[in-house]
């Protein structure tokens, strides 16, 4: 069962060849083997084992919820789990536990998905390693010296290491299709709107999205599309069709643009650029028609998105003082303390610099200068990508600038890890969708991803060219 894709097991599960307790027990056995990774905060073993029971009664008497009953499912820390600890890997959070749950998770239980633990993150998913977590860093599967990516590294790792055979993530700048890339997984970041946010805790509210991980590009588009729709509880949710799904993508790329942006490929290592390019051959050879575009702005991605996503975190984060909830520094008797020493003590490092950061960006005086300035550029990046949609009906580029660095080796240096971001976060300050796929290996066996990105509510065409290359790839 151990490295079935969703559908097998899906398959196996109709057939009556396995039960849904048979599924949770192997992953729980194999995440029990790999508890070195700590791709896990946290493991319901008790809670899966109990659901997997209700599941197969369900599927014995013909009444599964859904197709997907009984199939186990890995969920990032920072999306709420009623009941269930949800500590964004924050000290701030260690102990919080919801009350409600986050949209997204509740649909998932509604289709009788089994929950087997909440993955590890960058504290308030503010990183890009893992390596700002509260409970420390998770370990790449395929060389545990080196990160996951970040800050769905313990989501990327979990599928990639057979610890969840999908997982749910979120992308605030890349942290869905940075890790998938590092760890050789699909993870996917739907466009801004195609999924609910609430109960999802906010970093940046105005880049924030849900997202999945899976071992198969169907895979992940089938979770996806589980949780997509509109919410009345998560205003920027928007009520599109929900086209998506395994069954409708064919793989079929014949005549569709490729748009190749040549400012992607500025200080990328030499070894992903050529697989990308070996995709983009594959791609032609299927039909599609490939010409080099142009996204000038991407140079400022990183210091718009930085001041945004900055600005938006310290008004935030605002609502940890130590008196609704989370941490609570004790024995204080005046409230400005409470709230000093609580917010002192309670968060990390990296996030203490973002609100810091952020604070002076909004700060009278400096908000034009800053802030609005970034708001002004991120205009133009959006222009950016209209113009290039008008050539192309989906864009091909490299993920990363490098393949899986050490652990440790990158973390005192934030500067040179924000930099390393520039090829993911201008789809979030677009709010177009955009994934990974897995289709290559450096020299030391590291996997390479390509990224796709495509029109606002065009996930499908991004989902047929991924299926292309999975097809032609075959990673
Ligand atoms: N690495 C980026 C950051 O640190 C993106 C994180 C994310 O997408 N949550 O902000």
């Amino acid at each position: 069962m151990i490295g079935k894709s969703m559908q097998e097991l899906i398959a196996l599960l109709e057939s009556n060849a396995v039960t849904s307790v048979e599924i949770v027990q192997a992953f729980l056995q194999e995440m029990n083997h790999k508890r070195e990774l700590n791709a896990y905060i946290t493991v319901l073993d008790d809670e899966a084992l109990q659901q997997a029971q209700q599941s197969d009664k369900r599927r014995k008497a013909e009444k599964p919820l859904s197709q997907f009953d009984g199939i186990p499912i890995a969920i990032k820390d920072n999306i709420c789990t009623q009941g269930i600890l949800t500590t964004c890997a924050s000290g701030i959070l260690k102990n919080f536990i919801p009350p409600y749950n986050a949209t997204a998770y509740q649909k998932l239980l509604n289709a009788g998905f089994i929950v087997l633990g909440k993955t590890n993150l960058d504290e308030f998913a503010m990183g890009s390693t893992t390596e700002t977590s509260f409970f420390g860093p998770t370990k790449n599967p395929v060389d545990i010296t080196k990160v996951p990516g970040g800050s769905s590294g313990g989501s990327a790792a979990a599928v990639k290491a057979c610890c969840a055979p999908v997982a749910l993530g979120s992308d605030t700048g890349g942290s869905i299709r940075q890790p998938a890339s590092l760890c050789g997984v699909v993870g996917i970041k739907p466009t801004y709107g195609r999924v609910s946010r609430y109960g999802l805790v906010a970093f940046a509210s105005s880049l924030d999205q849900i997202g999945t991980f899976a071992n198969t590009v169907k895979d992940a588009a089938d979770v996806l599309a589980v949780i997509s729709g509109v919410d009345r509880c998560d205003a920027t949710s928007i009520a599109m069709p929900v086209d998506f799904g395994s069954d409708t993508i064919t793989g079929t790329i014949k005549g569709l643009r490729i748009g190749v942006p040549r400012e992607y490929f500025n200080g990328v290592d030499n070894q992903i650029v050529q697989a990308v390019e070996t995709v983009i051959k594959q791609l032609e050879l299927k039909g599609a028609i490939v010409h080099t575009i142009s996204l000038q702005y991407t140079d400022y991605a990183v210091p718009i998105y930085y001041l945004i996503a900055t600005a938006e975190a310290s008004s935030n984060l605002g609502r940890y003082d130590g008196v609704r909830y989370g941490y609570r520094s004790p024995n204080i008797a005046k409230l400005k303390d409470l709230y000093t020493k609580t917010r002192q003590e309670g968060f990390g490092k990296e996030v203490k610099r973002r609100i810091i950061l952020g604070t002076f960006a909004l700060s009278s005086g400096y908000y034009d200068a800053y802030y609005l300035k970034a708001l002004k550029g991120r205009r133009l990046i959006i222009d950016d990508f209209n113009k290039a949609f008008e050539e192309c009906d989906c864009i091909v580029a490299p993920v990363t600038t490098t393949t899986a660095f050490g652990i440790g080796e990158k973390i005192a240096d934030p500067l040179a890890l924000y930099m390393a971001d520039i090829l993911t976060i201008s789809a979030n300050l677009a709010g177009i969708p955009g994934m990974s796929v897995p289709v290559a290996e450096d020299t030391h066996g590291l996997p390479i991803g390509v990224q796709l990105m495509a029109r606002h509510f065009n996930e499908m065409v991004m989902l047929n060219v991924a299926q292309a290359i999975e097809d032609s790839i075959g990673h």
